[in-house]
């Protein structure tokens, strides 16, 4: 709809540029036959000003009335129910807020609430804590475990490359908040999200979109604004929407790289083409938008990698997933030999049989976990000689690791009206997120691991549940 009316204005444009051209050429001609006959160089000079000065009057006012034609038919949105726009930022740690100029957000913390930093789920990576944000389960109990897992039941292994899995919703475990709302009646839509594109309990968003990097976020943007300006029976009241570049820059550059500064300002500059939407709309007051990221990034280097194959030979073990977190399934009567084998291996390395795993990391009892785990520290990374010597390029940032590192941590910003003002916030994991917008949208949420009361002070007059 806001095509159509924007396409248009376009042609309004169009037509009223056309006419203008007409209209001055006509004069100019007019005029010039009158000046030949007429008029000395001086006055000539003189009237060559005059035209110049007349033109850029015409076309000055020929914009300013095609900008109020554009702004005139956006309709004023006047009928939203509470709503939650839930925005990631992937990759983006907590202390990026400091490292570009980001005027539009730095406007969003002053209108709302900002926490010192967002803690992850084990492990800190991006589909088990996209997920974990939308039920409110450890990766423990939701099952998406981490980017690349094995699962012995269905004898399958699942990857992000792999759209089949990505979008079958035996995967997906707990319950996402767009099911918990479609299921009470209400609308959501997924400008992507992970999990969005599968049918989890047989629900999918009402609107959703398949992953595709090449979508840009204009159109993203575009797309979230024109959801809004849907008929009320067909508006969602929550919507997610995703930007990758942080996380993409981080890796591919590392997080203190003038690209991750670049990036940081290029998300910043879509949110604010979003909050300049809402407001032309008039609805930016009336929309509880909260912004995360999934978690932060740290330094690597090939220097610090752990080579597995020094200690283990790799044929007695099954590597799904690789680093900083790797889960090793020995076949059964290699078990031992393989954890004794690594346990005291190397200075930078911890191992842990499956149900030694310490609770806090709430990862150890999903069928998925591998028997044995292996955890690198902070900057390390896991590997073998023949990947290494595969040709692969190595990465100058990564993410994984232990959920309690503060360059593991993300980001939580929240702005709207069920929110407090100039609010900071302690640092809080990832986990409460789904109570706090189930009761912004006055929804019974899914049994989960969050704890409303932790959370409900962010909230206008401390909302009870
Ligand atoms: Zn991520």
């Amino acid at each position: 709809m806001v095509s159509n009316l924007a396409s248009k204005a376009e042609k309004h444009m169009v037509w009223n540029i056309r006419y203008l051209h007409m209209l001055v050429a006509r004069c100019i001609t007019k005029k010039l036959t009158v000046i030949s006959k007429h008029y000395t160089l001086r006055k000539i000079k003189a009237s060559v000003y005059q035209y110049f000065l007349f033109l850029f009057t015409v076309f000055f006012v020929c914009f300013v009335i095609v900008g109020c034609n554009v702004k005139a038919n956006i309709q004023t949105i006047t009928d939203i129910q509470p709503t939650v726009l839930l925005i990631s930022f992937d990759g983006f740690r907590w202390d990026y807020l400091t490292k570009a100029d980001i005027p539009n957000l730095d406007n969003l913390i002053a209108d709302g609430v900002k926490a010192k930093s967002l803690i992850p789920v084990f492990p800190s990576k991006t589909f088990p804590n996209h997920y974990t944000i939308v039920t409110g389960l450890y990766t423990d109990n939701h099952g998406i475990i981490a980017n690349t897992m094995y699962d012995p039941e269905f004898d399958a292994t699942f990857t992000l490359q792999d759209r089949k899995a990505v979008e079958d919703g035996r995967w997906w475990g707990g319950e996402p908040l767009w099911v918990t709302a479609e299921k009470q009646g209400q609308i959501t839509a997924s400008m992507f999200w992970p999990g969005s594109e599968a049918e989890i309990k047989g629900i999918r968003p009402t609107y959703w979109k398949r992953f595709d990097r090449n979508f840009s976020y204009d159109q993203r943007v575009d797309q979230v604004l024109s959801w809004f300006s849907l008929k009320v029976e067909n508006r969602p009241t929550f919507i997610t929407l995703y930007f990758e570049g942080t996380d993409t820059q981080g890796h591919i550059n590392g997080p203190e790289s003038p690209q991750v500064k670049a990036a940081i300002r290029e998300v910043d500059n879509a949110l604010g083409i979003l909050l300049n939407g809402l407001k032309q709309r008039g609805i930016y007051e009336n929309v509880n938008i909260i912004i995360v990221s999934d978690h932060g990034m740290t330094s690597i280097n090939p220097k610090k990698t752990i080579f597995i194959d020094d200690y283990v030979d790799l044929s007695d073990v099954e590597i799904i997933d690789w680093s900083p977190v790797t889960g090793l399934r020995p076949s059964q009567s290699n078990n031992e030999k393989v954890y004794n084998s690594l346990v005291n291996a190397h200075p930078n390395l911890t191992i842990y049989r499956k149900k030694e795993i310490p609770e806090h990391f709430h990862y150890r009892n999903h069928r998925r976990i591998a028997p044995i785990i292996a955890v690198a520290d902070e900057g390390w990374s896991i590997s073998s000689h023949s990947w290494l010597t595969g040709g692969k390029a190595f990465l100058k940032g990564t993410h994984g690791y232990d959920y309690r590192l503060p360059s593991m941590h993300g980001i939580f910003i929240a702005s709207g009206p069920d929110f407090k003002q100039g609010l900071v916030i302690e640092s809080f994991q990832n986990i409460h997120i789904y109570n706090l917008i189930a009761h912004i949208l006055g929804l019974k949420p899914a049994p989960n691991d969050g704890d409303f009361n932790l959370i409900q002070s962010t909230l206008n007059s401390e909302q009870s549940e």
